[in-house]
This record gives structure tokens, C-alpha cells and sequence, in this order.
């Protein structure tokens, strides 16, 4: 079995250097987080609040928090300190609520908003038809706090590669729409998180800027 740093050592050659890779984390141990630190990664995945409130502390501090779960409203306030990307927003009234959170603590909050591009009901996110009412509305001027910086998926979990595919195009060319439309002045908005384990480099092929990887670096959770 390959250590940690020979897995992320792998992948990286596998990336182009301009790809952010996530290392996702949740379930493994701060040893191991470590590892995969210590081998030059600072960008980590966590799923839970729970879960990232006890590890953060123990970690270093230049360690960028990607909160990349479904978040409920009450626990925002337990990351908004600290929290460096938070990939899966899937509804209005979560936006506001991280605005709340992040005018508490005096910082601007960056938030992908997830889609929901696959076949199953139970992921979550934003459909087009939502995602282009909540960007166009006056409320949404209102929040100061939060930055919008991309757009997040999940394709559908299956071994059928064009269907996975063809979700991965549909969001990259529901990403280049919403640039163009509502953020064609704001290059911060440049992100589009997508791919995992088992998809990554498809991912990559139809544009994603950030993976999101967990099994291939730590193992099984
Ligand atoms: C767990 C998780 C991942 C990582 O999945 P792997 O298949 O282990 O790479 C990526 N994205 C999200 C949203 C996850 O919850």
C-alpha cells in the first residue's frame, strides 16, 4: 500500500499545476492530516462542523478549511472564524445566514454554490432556474459579508463515464452563463469545484478548477 505523500505525490503529477487540489479529510485522523501536510498540502476538506471543530486546533494554522458538507444554519457560527472556502451552499437563507456570521466577525466569507447537477434526489443544490433568481435579486446586494467565488458539484454515483460527463459539462457550461451574466466584473468568481475520487481527471477535462479528494489520499473512511 502507498504512504499518504505517494498518493498525493501521484495525483499531483496527474493535475495541471493550475487545479487546487482538496484533500478531504473528514473521518481521518489529525495524524494523518498531518502527513499529507508535511508532504506540502494546505488545502483541506472537511464535512462535518463537528468534526473540524476538533481538528482545526490541532492542526497548523496556515491550513486553508474547505467546509464542503450540508451545513445547517445554527453551526455556521463555529467555522465563520476561520473557515476558508465553503463549497456547499444549496439555499438562499444558508447565504444570509453566513453573512450574518461573517459581518460578526468582521471578514467577507468566500462560498461556492453547490448545484445540483445529478440524476439523485437525495444530493443537494441549486437548480438554474434558482440559482439565477437569487442572483438576480436586490437581497442578494445586500450581503456584504459573503463573496461568491464559483460554483460546486456532485455527478451522479455510478460507473457510467458519459453520464458522469455529461453532468460535468452541463456544469461547466452552467458556470460560464452565470460568469458572464452576473459576475463578468468580479475575477474573483473563478472557481469551479468538481471531481472526486473516482472522476477527477474527467473533471479536469471539462474544466474544474478544484477537486475534492478523499479515498485515493487517506484510503477507506
Ligand atoms: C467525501 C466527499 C468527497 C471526497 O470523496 P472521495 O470519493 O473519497 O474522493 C468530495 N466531495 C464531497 C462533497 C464529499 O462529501
Amino acid at each position: 500500500m502507498n504512504s499518504i505523500a505517494q498518493n498525493i505525490s501521484q495525483i499531483q503529477k496527474s493535475i495541471p499545476r493550475d487545479v487546487t487540489l482538496i484533500c478531504v479529510s473528514k473521518f481521518h485522523s489529525v495524524e494523518a492530516i498531518q502527513k499529507a501536510y508535511d508532504s506540502g498540502e494546505r488545502n483541506f476538506g472537511e464535512s462535518r462542523v463537528q468534526e473540524l471543530q476538533v481538528k482545526q486546533p490541532q492542526l497548523p494554522c496556515d491550513i486553508q478549511w474547505h467546509f464542503i458538507g450540508h451545513l445547517q444554519t445554527n453551526k455556521i457560527k463555529y467555522i465563520a472564524p476561520y473557515v476558508s472556502l465553503i463549497h456547499s451552499v444549496d439555499s438562499f437563507k444558508l447565504l444570509k445566514a453566513i453573512n450574518k456570521e461573517g459581518k460578526k466577525n468582521n471578514r467577507k466569507i468566500a462560498c461556492l454554490l453547490q448545484v445540483h447537477i445529478a440524476k439523485e434526489e437525495s444530493k443537494f443544490g441549486f437548480s438554474e432556474e434558482e440559482l439565477t433568481n437569487i442572483l438576480s435579486s436586490d437581497e442578494m446586494k445586500e450581503l456584504h459579508h459573503i463573496e461568491i467565488k464559483g460554483l460546486m458539484g456532485m455527478a451522479t454515483f455510478t460507473d457510467n463515464q458519459q453520464q458522469v460527463a455529461s453532468e460535468f459539462t452541463q456544469l461547466a457550461q452552467l458556470y460560464s452563463t452565470i460568469k458572464k451574466r452576473f459576475f463578468s466584473q468580479q475575477p474573483s468568481f473563478k472557481e469551479l469545484s468538481m471531481g472526486m475520487s473516482n472522476d477527477y481527471l474527467l473533471a479536469i477535462e471539462k474544466g474544474s478548477t478544484m477537486i475534492r479528494i478523499g479515498t485515493t489520499i487517506f484510503g477507506k473512511r
